[in-house]
């Protein structure tokens, strides 16, 4: 399975090509024909929504040779459009200020720096991340900035513009990249899938366009991801499942049983979402952007049809819900949720300030029963204490006390923290299992699940051996590889797989997977490796200031 073929097959060549960034965009072409071309220019914004792109796109705009000077149409044909392109241009270099290099690239560079373009207008340097370069490294490249050659351009990329010196900022052309639209990241995948004849249905683009939030790069990855599925057929839920999505139905039943107050549905309704191993995050992001469109229903169809752009059958469903709550309530909903969120932090995991959080929503709102709402003072002041009452004992409901609650609630099943499996970490045993053990059933066991399950074989075919701890096998996933992490987190595929490591090693297993500080990345241009900053700065200094 090839990753990110997509982000750098479909990587926009000219201007009219970038999705969204119009502002920056429009910018860019106005210097260019009005001939301000500047000396350095700071691209700022989160990653993946298209800075890198965009600066080889200006480098090519600098040097396209079908014109006599820089041009905000650079032809894609010449030499130097062609080689930009392919990440083999020897004027425009690109460096990633976060990695190191040998030091015979930064020879040669030295050497090539002081020099002048060996054929184009401008050698241009495009310095990724730039600010993780050190501190000596900002002062020589300032240097730099301050009596540059007029032969040299740079461009700068960062996604933390506050960590990058103002005397950098200062004598920089700065634009700001913003997320993308879910319609746009839509559109490009439409784009593509076109382009490539894969069957795809706008919902699971929908879906692919949420999970990147908002990052084209990210989408394009994903959907790279799900191709292989797509094409074998496998079910819209299940695709769901690898992008961390919560089906829409499950989302819905569960607005509608926080609407409706029942709260035992609901304690039920979060164990099964934690059980299905999805991530209460997005989970309570799509409940809150549910209740988010409840709310425009209430206002009316004609602002719910403008805003949201969903099925029909989606919109009925809204305004069907509206009718049974009102705005205040909605509102107190959304306030919650985004509570637990910001207490969330504090625990190692959602859950339980989610059902706190859904305890008092739903006693909140039996406290003052729509239909039943207090006709004199002394019923409203009667409410009011026990309302008080309720507060205060939520106020100091302790965590042990929830998770009893809770339990009674729920019957059997067990709180948070409690496991019914056994831990194999835990267990007293003396068989532990080798790292050496693993690795040598592994290409054998990734063949066995293939001929039942092909998706989990294709999955964890992306993973590595990382290392055991006494009976628990940790598999690592580079850390942009996450939604197969996520795949595989699932309740059923999980046990899947650690049955299947059991039966090949004769001993019960587990299985942990966790994402490493690797990034496999094969969007770097192969020709050309990136050049360490610090030393090219350094360089520079050396060369060309003194
Ligand atoms: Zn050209």
């Amino acid at each position: 399975m090839s990753y990110l073929v997509f982000a750098r097959k479909y990587r926009p060549q000219d201007f009219s090509e970038v999705v969204g960034q119009e502002g920056v965009v429009k910018r860019l072409t106005e210097c260019i024909n009005s001939k301000r071309i500047h000396q350095a220019y700071l691209f700022s914004g989160p990653r993946g929504v298209g800075k890198t792109s965009l600066a080889r796109i200006l480098a090519k705009a600098f040097n396209c040779q079908s014109f006599p000077e820089p041009t905000p149409k650079p032809c894609r044909k010449c030499a130097s459009c062609v080689e930009i392109q392919e990440g083999r241009s020897l004027d425009v270099i690109e460096i990633d200020g976060a990695s190191n290099r040998g030091i015979d690239e930064i020879r040669e560079l030295r050497e090539n720096v002081k020099f002048k373009p060996s054929y184009s207008r401008y050698k241009v340097y495009i310095i990724d991340e730039v600010h993780q370069i050190t501190d000596a490294a900002f002062n020589a490249l300032l240097k730099t900035l301050e009596e540059p050659p007029d032969h040299v351009k740079f461009i700068f990329a960062t996604t933390a513009p506050y960590k990058v010196p103002l005397t950098i900022l200062s004598r920089c052309q700065r634009f700001n990249f913003r997320l993308l639209s879910e319609g746009e990241i839509i559109r490009k995948l439409e784009f593509i899938a076109k382009k490539e004849n894969i069957p795809v249905d706008k919902d699971i683009l929908r879906y692919v366009a949420r999970a990147s939030s908002g990052s084209i790069r990210d989408a394009e990855s994903i959907f790279d991801q799900i191709v292989p599925l797509l094409t074998e057929g496998v079910k819209f839920e299940d695709i769901l499942d690898i992008l961390g999505q919560i089906p829409e139905t499950v989302i819905s039943s569960f607005v509608e049983n926080l609407l409706k107050k029942e709260l035992e549905n609901l304690l039920t309704f979060i164990n099964e979402v934690v059980e299905q191993g999805y991530e209460l995050g997005n989970f309570l992001d799509g409940v809150i952007e549910y209740i988010r469109n409840i709310i425009l229903a209430k206002l009316g169809r004609g602002v719910l049809s403008r805003i949201v752009g969903v099925s029909a059958e989606a919109q009925e469903r809204f305004l069907e819900l509206s009718k049974i709550t009102d705005i205040p309530f909605l509102i107190k909903i959304i306030e919650s949720l985004i509570e637990v969120k910001k207490i969330g932090r504090f625990f190692p995991s959602l859950r339980v300030p989610l059902e706190v959080e859904v305890v008092k929503l739903t006693h909140f709102q039996e406290a003052i029963p729509e239909k039943e709402k207090p006709s004199n003072i002394e019923q409203t002041e009667e409410l009011k204490t026990s309302l008080d009452t309720f507060k205060h004992k939520s106020a100091t409901l302790n965590l042990e006390g929830l998770s009893k609650f809770v339990k009674s609630l729920k019957g059997d099943t067990p709180p948070e923290g409690s496991q019914e499996e056994p831990s194999f970490s835990e267990e007293k045993s003396e068989e532990t299992i080798t790292e050496e053990e693993v690795k040598a059933v592994w290409e054998e066991l990734i063949e066995d699940i293939a001929s039942t399950k092909m998706s989990i074989a294709t999955y964890l075919k992306e993973a590595e051996v990382k290392a055991t701890e006494g009976r628990v096998i940790k598999l690592g996933f580079p850390k942009n590889f996450k939604f197969p992490k996520e795949f595989l987190e699932g309740r059923e595929r999980k046990r899947m797989v650690e049955e299947a490591f059991s039966r090949k090693l004769n001993k019960k297993v587990g299985v942990e997977y966790l994402l490493t500080e690797e990034v496999r990345q094969v969007q770097n241009h192969p020709s050309r490796p990136k050049e360490d900053l610090g030393k090219i700065i350094k360089s520079f200094d050396g060369e060309i200031i003194t």
